[in-house]
């Protein structure tokens, strides 16, 4: 009996890792799709340019150029994507052979599980037939991730934490062959100075390359934008709308923080892990969670392998022609990171923590253990937004000083599960503010602050069009439950 459930767990094991290592495979290959999709673009563009009559053409002379120099773009974008792919260690084994895995559990299994890499990949269209952008809508974590990390920027050291797997390997300094870029896309890719790449890392290698869906390249120039919401100086208009509110909020709700024991903080959907890391530098102990690979390759990359400020540069407005004022403006370059993470200031203990942050923290080990949580653009991004409100309340210290056991929330209610018609499966609980504000106080939430604040969300600031937010962002203080 118990050899059965031995031999029964073992395989259930074995078929999340085959689900993983899939999922895994379908981002990597989609950031390795990025330069083959935008070609595609270009090209699309001057075939419409070539159907021109001559007389028109002839009012366009720079067109060639225009074309010349977004191909000299995607180039370097695809040099910063290569670069941090040769940085990322996978955490599973990416040379097994799991579509060979015919196991007839792993079909049920994938769609059966709420995870499934399936059923959020569709999730994501979704998002896109409804008229909002991808990238406008900020939730759109689309895949099976799920394992989880903890690493540590500081030492450059990548740790697992109680149960949790790490899914990075350790920093920097044991990658091999580091100047080079992974040869790794049907197109020749190259480096501005014209030479070819090739790659260090088997997984890298084009054989076990797939061929994603378009959808998912598009989370990977998503994934550019918000490297600019968090790691660029134009990201700041942006990152002073969202995150400096929050970070006065902590620092007035925690005026005389010890250096010694600095209070815990949490992030849950930390993103790329800009505000997590301002949390840190801010004196507390912060940790980042964050359940999307597309974002964690792209933080740990930032946050344990920049050596400078303004190391990378990158274009990342060249993917769309709507809405820009100039060609230059289109074309402008973007440097990253605007700070160097490693120098910035960070408190002992900052760690970004991959997996669900329903699977992560509804664990027992999590109950009563952190004294702030900061939710910045993340609680729409629920099934069931009671179940988030519920495991915050849980996670947060009990009674103690008063100024403690706060929930700082900012963000708006564009609940990321909302337009998943036809996926029987998947709930998505869609309260308003109102309501949220009802299931919190019955959580033993106490409403301290409240305020909309407008903001955008990894918008262009250049563009002609800029969608705005206007954010709930409030501060909620965790009762006493028990007299002592
Ligand atoms: N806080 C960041 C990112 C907001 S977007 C910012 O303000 O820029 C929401 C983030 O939550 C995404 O990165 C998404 O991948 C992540 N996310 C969504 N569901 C999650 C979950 N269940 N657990 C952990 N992270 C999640």
């Amino acid at each position: 009996m118990e050899i059965e459930e031995d031999e029964e767990r073992r395989r259930q094991r074995k078929l999340e890792e085959a689900l993983e290592v899939k999922s895994l495979r379908r981002i990597i290959s989609a950031y390795l799709n990025y330069p083959e999709a935008a070609e595609e673009d270009v090209r699309r563009y001057e075939k419409s340019f070539k159907k021109l009559p001559p007389a028109h053409k002839a009012l366009l002379p720079h067109y060639p150029s225009k074309f010349k120099n977004l191909r000299r773009c995607i180039s370097l974008n695809s040099y910063f994507i290569f670069t941090m792919l040769q940085a990322f260690e996978p955490p599973l084994d990416m040379s097994q052979d799991v579509d060979g895995c015919k196991d007839p559990h792993l079909e049920n299994f994938e769609h059966g599980h709420c995870h499934s890499e399936e059923r959020n990949a569709s999730s994501c269209q979704s998002v896109s037939t409804s008229g909002r952008m991808c990238c406008s809508n900020h939730a759109q974590a689309c895949s099976q991730e799920k394992s989880n990390i903890m690493s540590n920027p500081t030492t450059e050291e990548v740790k697992s934490e109680q149960q949790h797997e790490p899914i990075f390997g350790s920093g920097a300094g044991e990658v091999e062959n580091k100047n080079e870029i992974a040869e790794c896309c049907s197109n020749d890719v190259a480096d501005s100075n014209g030479n070819a790449f090739s790659s260090p890392h088997d997984w890298l290698d084009p054989s076990l390359q797939l061929n994603v869906p378009l959808v998912d390249v598009d989370k990977v120039r998503c994934i550019i934008r918000n490297i600019v919401r968090d790691w660029a100086a134009e990201g700041e208009k942006e990152r002073n709308q969202c995150y400096k509110p929050i970070l006065e909020e902590l620092d007035a709700q925690f005026p005389n923080r010890s250096k010694e024991s600095p209070p815990a903080c949490l992030v849950p959907g930390a993103g790329l892990g800009r505000l997590a890391l301002e949390i840190s530098c801010l004196g507390f102990i912060s940790q980042g969670n964050e359940f999307s690979y597309y974002m964690m390759i792209c933080s740990s990359f930032i946050l344990n392998h920049t050596e400078t400020t303004g190391q990378w540069t990158i274009y990342p407005w060249i993917h769309s022609n709507c809405n820009s004022l100039s060609d230059n403006d289109q074309l402008r370059p973007v440097l990253i990171p605007d700070i160097h993470p490693a120098s910035a200031g960070i408190t002992e203990g900052f760690s970004m923590c991959g997996g669900d942050f329903v699977e992560v923290y509804n664990d027992s080990s999590q109950i009563g253990v952190w004294d702030a949580v900061v939710t910045c653009f993340f609680i729409d991004t629920a099934h069931n937004i009671i179940e988030y409100i519920e495991i915050i309340s849980r996670i947060l210290k009990e009674g103690g000083l008063v100024g403690w056991q706060v929930w700082i929330n900012f963000g708006p209610l564009l609940y990321h599960f909302a337009d998943m018609y036809g996926q029987e499966d998947d709930m998505s609980i869609e309260l308003s503010l109102e309501d949220v504000k009802k299931i919190a106080f019955h959580y033993g939430f106490k409403l301290e602050k409240e305020q909309t604040i407008e903001t955008t969300y990894t918008t262009n600031p250049r563009s002609m069009m800029q969608n705005h937010y206007h954010a709930a962002f409030w501060t909620m203080r965790k009762k006493r439950t028990t007299t002592t």
